[in-house]
């Protein structure tokens, strides 16, 4: 036998002294996750969904917040859904509780108001509180001052696509703060007086407002009356460091002011909505429209291209998208109208 044949070729012993591929850029991201004990059968849905489409991949951390401590059952089994890092935190009184200023008759004149329009969540304080927090105060949490991108994710959601790139790295690589998958109509009455109070902070603090903002999208009339369209925020991957900035934290410390998260019931969705739309440029704020997903009642399932890569396990007939109380018609227009193509 010719012992040669079974030595390295030097073309074979070149491949083993090349420098190894450069590791996959990732991002200074992770899951954020508000949910309670009793949720525990649809947070393990959501978890293992997210792991099994992406995650099990890129192993971004997992941060549970609480407004109460989480259980020693709740910890492990959650646990038991990911290789990845998690950190479960309890959200402290000033970021949940009504503040005592809150003048608690008129709060509860708000409360029956919203009921007798039978309107969800009309009497619910905890709700609030969870509005509010969503809106100014999660991201200064101590488990998530290390991050800057996040994803928000909801008991009971689905994820039906998989999803074989990073989309914090995009948003960062794009200069995007803030992507959404659904877009729709808010109740009117929750927001009642929301948009007087942008109003007068926008003109109070006109040097906050991007000069290529998405007013289009929150306004039919140049911004005199809000349409209602606002970005469905249970699904959201921003940039913290956007609602950390200066023009946000004032713009939230004004809403608070006027106490709309308890006398009305001011969705954290709204009000992140139209803060982006009105501080950030139009082409930082992103349709994924090939990420699927779903939470009750509505669900955007990719379609063409995006549901063939994803293989997603959802009918692309059955997608919000075009349908009457959907608004993307709207993110779509303002992007016709300035002669490009939406983001
Ligand atoms: P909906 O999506 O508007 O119908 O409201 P959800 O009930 O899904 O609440 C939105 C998010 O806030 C979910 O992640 C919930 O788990 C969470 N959440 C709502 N209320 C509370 C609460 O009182 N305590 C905690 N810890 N989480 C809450
Ligand atoms: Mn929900």
């Amino acid at each position: 036998p010719n012992i040669n044949a079974t030595l390295p070729t030097t073309t074979e012993l070149a491949s083993l002294i090349q420098p190894e591929p450069e590791p996959p850029r990732r991002a200074n991201a992770t899951f954020v996750f508000l949910c309670k004990n009793d949720e525990l059968g649809k947070v393990l849905t959501s978890i293992q969904q997210m792991e099994d489409r992406f995650n099990k991949k890129y192993q971004y951390p997992w941060v549970l917040l609480n407004d109460k401590p989480f259980t020693k059952q709740f910890k492990k089994r959650v646990r038991a859904m990911t290789d990845a890092p998690i950190e479960f935190g309890v959200i402290k009184r000033e970021h949940w509780i009504q503040p005592d200023w809150i003048d608690e008759d008129r709060a509860l004149k708000g409360r029956i108001r919203l009921l007798s329009q039978g309107i969800i969540y009309a009497a619910s304080i905890p709700y609030r509180n969870m509005c509010r927090f969503n809106s100014g105060f999660f991201f200064h949490h101590e488990l998530l001052q290390p991050y800057r991108y996040y994803w928000r994710v909801e008991p009971g959601v689905k994820f039906f696509c998989d999803i074989d790139y990073d989309p914090f790295v995009y948003m960062e690589e794009h200069d995007k703060v803030y992507g959404f998958t659904l877009s729709l109509h808010e109740w009117e009455p929750t927001i009642r007086t929301l948009w007087d109070a942008v109003k007068e902070f926008t003109s109070a603090n006109p040097q906050y407002l991007s000069a290529n903002n998405s007013m289009e999208y929150l306004s039919d009339d140049g911004g005199n009356t809000y349409n209602l369209c606002h970005f469905w925020s249970n699904f959201e991957i921003a940039d913290m460091d956007f609602w950390r900035g200066e023009a946000y934290q004032r713009f939230f410390d004004f809403l608070e002011s006027k106490g709309g998260f308890y006398y009305e019931r001011w969705g954290d969705a709204p009000v992140h909505s139209i803060a982006a739309a009105l501080f950030a440029r139009k082409d930082q704020v992103h349709f994924f429209r090939d990420i699927g997903y779903r939470h009750e009642p509505f669900q955007h399932c990719p379609s063409g291209d995006d549901w063939v890569k994803g293989r997603c396990a959802c009918d692309p007939r059955d997608s919000f998208d075009y349908t009457g109380a959907s608004c993307i018609r709207n993110y779509e227009r303002m992007f016709k109208h300035a002669g490009v193509s939406a983001t």
